[in-house]
């Protein structure tokens, strides 16, 4: 069993029921448990077309011994169910699941990198991971340390 959190963000259609669908079929995964998850919070759109929808965003943390590659797709077969398509990079979508961390596994190549190389630049990453592990580090520094450089942008608990 490893752990793993997987970040969710919705900012187009009924972000609400896509993200609360998405987490149930998460938790319904093949040898998956334990699913918990962050508060749920508003974000602005970083990066793609100005003037986006706000975002809805949360992570969630669970036991699987999926192996990553097999998650990656799992969870791209639950954005494709929340009718996600990938016209506009950074573009609005329905559901973005992406994968922050898996426990003890490392990977850079396009089609998976873990951890994600952008999660420590993210506010509504980091927030959300405190709420799950407040000593969890990213990058070989605490998440509130990489939180205070982040501090610019705009997320609020929903
Ligand atoms: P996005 O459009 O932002 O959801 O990016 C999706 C693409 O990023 C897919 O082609 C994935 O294979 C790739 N990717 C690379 N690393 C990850 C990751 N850690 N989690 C999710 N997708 C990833």
């Amino acid at each position: 069993m490893s752990q793993v959190f997987v970040a969710l963000g919705s900012n187009l259609g009924v972000s609400d029921n896509f993200v609360s669908n998405a987490l149930s079929k998460i938790e319904q995964l093949p040898t998956t448990s334990g699913l918990r998850t962050s508060r749920w919070y508003r974000s602005q759109a970083i990066g793609g077309p100005a003037d986006q929808p706000d975002y809805l965003n949360a992570v969630c943390a669970f036991e699987t011994r999926l192996e990553p590659e097999a998650l990656l797709q799992a969870l791209q077969r639950i954005e494709a169910e929340a009718g996600r398509t990938r016209e506009v990079r950074w573009g609005p979508r329905t559901l973005d699941l992406d994968i922050i961390w898996v426990e003890g596994f490392y990977s850079d190549t396009a089609t998976l990198t873990v951890p994600h190389p952008r999660a420590h630049e993210r506010a509504f990453v980091l927030q959300p991971l405190v709420d799950l592990n407040a000593d969890f580090q990213l990058q070989g520094k605490s998440i509130t340390e990489w939180l205070t450089s982040v501090s610019d942008q705009n997320i609020q608990v929903i």
